[in-house]
């Protein structure tokens, strides 16, 4: 297959030969044709996959027909994250060298004035994170009607994010003629219903299954002390033990633990930075440009603010903690070992950790090997020292049981369940068992909505604390997102 037979433009044809791609990857050969039929699109794939351009580049083309008018843009993209939405912008910049393309970024964290400049002039383009676009749109200076394709991307990172409320909200703003492109990793109920909701007749396109690590990745788990400082030891001793990193990203659960370790690598002289949601614009651009330009070796991010992000040629993962949730972990992962390319993935893994662990191996099915043949604590009574699948397998089922068992009653405590989301998210995210209840809350609809525009605008809060009354042993069923039952 080749990017000719897809039906793109001439123009687009060279600006993607200049990029120096030959083939098209899977998602694009699928998708492309189908958007420029004027399908409405359904797409699961990861970043990694050449999903961008999958709808970039039809969008360029088709776009080749018609003019902007002030204040109405003519397609609209919505990104969960300010880094996504540049990253969008990136790629119209490179895919549309060859058109006369206006293209505006709306996002939170920089100036309104040079934004709102460009909306003025006219805009075909316009990516936008949804609590930004609602504040223009309520101050009256952006006009949704002429909208022609409307563009969701990262679809279950909203949800995670809280901007669920606000997407509906935007859609509702569009028209309804309008051509929906919807794209998500993963396809848990609550976003099934959305889309659903959002598109007319879609065809659905498909790359690996979300719960699929890149088989180039070497998987290793690596026995870590509790105690954080010896914990941070330990995870120096990995790198060092591994002459082959050419760059790499250090992933922590909490924010306030990015920022510690990033400050401990730094007083031990390593090359490295980080990202967290509570940093402005300017310096999460010049952490990620410094990072892409091999500038900084070790980026230590946290989960929200490294989604997605477009960082090609990363050696190495680095899980300074088990994420909570098993799917972040195939996210992580999924930062290595693109294109067929080698990568190596550490866990540091605490006794605590054991159940976090069993549902990742349950969600992924890969078998994990400790790195030196190190069991956890837990993992004691192997006496091969080796943790075997089985044993695993069979903590995953009693987990799995658990779960069952209390299903009923996480749905008759909502609140619980809300207060005990990932550390990494907003204190007050909904999840969807809360949604279920959602009206029997006493708040006016429309101080709902600001709270979750303001969850969404905040991004990776955390505020270290460890729900209350739950203690360190919180059930694994609490601290399980909802979406992922099916
Ligand atoms: P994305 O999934 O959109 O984040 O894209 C991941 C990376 O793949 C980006 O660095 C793109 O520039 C690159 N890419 C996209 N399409 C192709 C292609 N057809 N051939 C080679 N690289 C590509």
């Amino acid at each position: 297959m080749t990017f000719k037979e897809l039906g793109l433009s001439e123009k687009v044809l060279k600006a993607v030969t200049a990029a120096g791609y030959t083939e098209p990857t899977p998602i694009q050969a699928q998708a492309i044709p189908e958007v420029l039929a004027r399908r409405d699109v359904m797409g699961i794939a990861q970043t990694g996959t050449g999903k961008t351009a999958a709808f970039t580049l039809p969008m360029i083309s088709l776009s080749e027909k018609g003019r902007a008018r002030a204040r109405m843009p003519r397609t609209l993209i919505l990104e969960p994250t300010r880094e996504l939405a540049a990253q969008v912008e990136e790629n119209f910049e490179k895919y549309a060298v060859n058109h006369k393309l206006s293209v505006a970024l709306l996002i939170g964290g920089v100036s309104f004035e040079d934004q709102m400049r460009k909306l003025d002039r006219g805009a075909d383009v316009l990516i936008a994170t949804p609590g930004r676009l609602l504040d223009l749109f309520e101050r009256g200076r952006i006009l949704m009607t002429g909208v022609e394709i409307l563009v969701i991307d990262e679809a279950d990172r909203m949800l995670d994010m809280g901007f669920i409320p606000d997407i509906e909200r935007i859609v509702k703003m569009v028209p309804f003629t309008r051509q929906t492109l919807f794209f998500s990793a993963t396809m848990p109920p609550e976003i099934e219903r959305l889309a659903d909701q959002f598109l007319q007749n879609p065809v659905q396109v498909q790359v690996a299954a979300a719960a699929t690590t890149a088989k180039t990745v070497e998987q290793k788990l690596v026995k870590a002390p509790k105690k954080d400082q010896d914990k941070r030891a330990k995870l120096r001793d990995v790198i060092d033990s591994q002459d082959n990193i050419s760059n790499a990203i250090i992933f922590c659960n909490r924010k306030k633990d990015v920022a510690t370790l990033h400050r401990s690598l730094m007083k031990r002289n390593y090359s490295v930075g980080s990202l967290h949601g509570d940093m402005d614009q300017t310096s999460r651009m010049k952490t990620l440009a410094g990072f892409r330009d091999n500038e900084i070796k070790f980026l230590v991010a946290s989960d929200v603010a490294a989604r997605g992000l477009d960082i090609p040629d990363v050696s190495h993962v680095f899980n300074f903690d088990v994420p909570i949730h098993a799917e972040d972990y195939v996210h992580r992962i999924g930062r290595c070992g693109r294109a067929g390319r080698d990568g190596w993935a550490f866990s540091l893994v605490t006794p605590a950790d054991d159940r976090y662990l069993d549902a990742i191996l349950k969600l992924t099915g890969d078998d994990l090997e400790w790195f030196n043949g190190e069991p956890v604590e837990a993992d004691k009574p192997d006496t091969d020292g080796k943790p075997t699948r089985q044993r695993r397998a069979s903590s995953a089922k009693s987990a799995d049981k658990t779960e069952d068992k209390s299903a009923s009653q996480a749905e008759k405590k909502p609140r619980r369940t809300r207060s005990s989301r990932k550390h990494e998210e907003p204190q007050d995210a909904v999840p969807q068992v809360e949604k279920t209840t959602a009206k029997k809350a006493e708040k006016p609809a429309e101080e709902k909505r600001r709270n979750n525009r303001k969850r969404g605008r905040d991004e990776d809060q955390d505020n270290g604390k460890t729900p209350k009354g739950m203690g360190d042993h919180m059930p694994a069923f609490l601290m399980q997102s909802t979406r992922d039952k099916g």
